[in-house]
């Protein structure tokens, strides 16, 4: 008995993923390499987005 694997894969786009959804602050910033939130003042790469911390 041959067994077909070549099964259609099925690309479901799941662009509306409502999880939990945080309104962000104007004012903070998502680290990109401790993903923590962070206020602006403590952002020391703008165009890394990498927190104090971090650099
Ligand atoms: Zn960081």
């Amino acid at each position: 008995m041959a067994t077909d694997y070549d099964a259609p894969r099925k690309n479901e786009d799941e662009q509306s993923e409502e999880v939990e959804v945080k309104p962000k602050q104007d004012d903070e910033f998502t680290c990109m390499s401790c993903f923590l939130v962070h206020h602006r003042s403590q952002l020391a790469d703008a165009k890394k987005m990498i927190c104090r911390d971090c650099i």
